[in-house]
């Protein structure tokens, strides 16, 4: 058996689209504010294709670029100044942060109606709780991609390798949300494949490198790899692709699957954030 490839690639570039048709025919133009802190070159670069990417969508950019060495009240002025900003619809402070400076405490400074990264409390309250709110943008792309392909989640039994904040506990949250069954599964989970094997949807975010193989997959399951490493070898994901492909009945690549995902999800949480503002004032 050979799993049907989902690429997030095209869906990605099929939901930016769809946004910048939707803000061209809106009179709100939303406006996007990415915060950078210090010269890191990863972050540097994802920062730098979030703006570029939504520039293209029509998003207006606020992008402030802080030095390495900006004190955390400095920092707080900038996301309570963006807070304030009518302009600005979306704040996203990149993380990580330099280690002088407490990301916990900078992300509770933004305002929730804001949080397009969806990882304030209050997101994750709004989440947990089942309440309109805004999403975190990896495991919201990993839904879209799930519908895309056509995989049924309500009933579905699906498992999630990792629980960050980040990707694994609101991907648990959004899939209990559409009713499959879920189960988490952490560093400290016994005979992961064992707990694996009996996923119909099983999403990987360990950030360990091919921690998935066919052992790990029931036939026929739809497995999403959230993972991204580079090796000598090139990227690679949490997922052994080559082996996964023979016993999965989907499968994301590494690149090219989850990770256009998050940007897509970051433009269309800046649209819906732009719009339940202004329904607000
Ligand atoms: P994290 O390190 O914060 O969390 C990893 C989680 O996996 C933890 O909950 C841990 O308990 C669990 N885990 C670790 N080893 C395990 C094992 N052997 N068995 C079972 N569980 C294990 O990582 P994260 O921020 O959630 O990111 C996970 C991966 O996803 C990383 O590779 C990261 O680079 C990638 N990522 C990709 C995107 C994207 O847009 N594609 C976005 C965010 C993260």
């Amino acid at each position: 058996m050979s799993a049907t490839v989902i690429d997030g690639k095209e869906l990605a570039g099929i939901l930016r689209r769809e946004v910048a048709e939707h803000v061209a025919a809106s009179a709100i133009a939303p406006g996007l504010a990415t915060v950078l802190v210090g010269d890191d070159p990863a972050s540097g670069i994802y920062v730098a294709s979030k703006r570029k990417l939504s520039v293209a969508a029509g998003i207006r950019d606020h992008h402030r670029h802080l030095p390495s060495d900006v004190t955390h009240d400095e920092l707080e002025r900038v996301v309570d100044e963006l807070n304030a900003d009518a302009e600005v619809d979306g704040i996203l402070v990149q993380l990580p942060l330099p280690a002088h400076l407490d990301a916990a405490a900078v992300i509770a400074r933004i305002h929730p109606d804001k949080d397009v990264d969806g990882l304030t409390e209050v997101s994750a309250g709004r989440l947990a709780l089942n309440r309109p709110g805004l999403r975190p943008c990896t495991p919201s792309g990993v839904m879209r991609l799930l519908d895309w392909a056509g995989v049924d989640i309500k009933g579905a039994r699906a498992v999630v390798v990792g629980r960050s904040d980040l990707v694994g506990r609101p991907q648990a949250q959004l899939l209990l949300a559409r009713d499959a069954t879920v189960t988490v599964c952490h560093r400290y989970t016994t005979d992961l494949a064992a707990v694996t094997r009996t996923a119909d949807i099983l999403v990987v975010a360990a950030g360990v490198p091919r921690l998935v193989g066919a052992e790990h997959i029931k036939p026929g399951a739809a497995v999403i790899d959230v993972g991204i490493h580079r090796t000598d070898e090139g990227l690679c994901g949490d997922v052994d692709f080559d082996a996964a492909r023979q016993v999965a009945g989907y499968v994301t690549p590494v690149p090219g699957g989850v990770g256009p995902m998050t940007i897509a999800s970051l433009l269309q949480n800046t649209v819906t954030a732009a719009e339940l503002r202004r329904s607000r004032l």
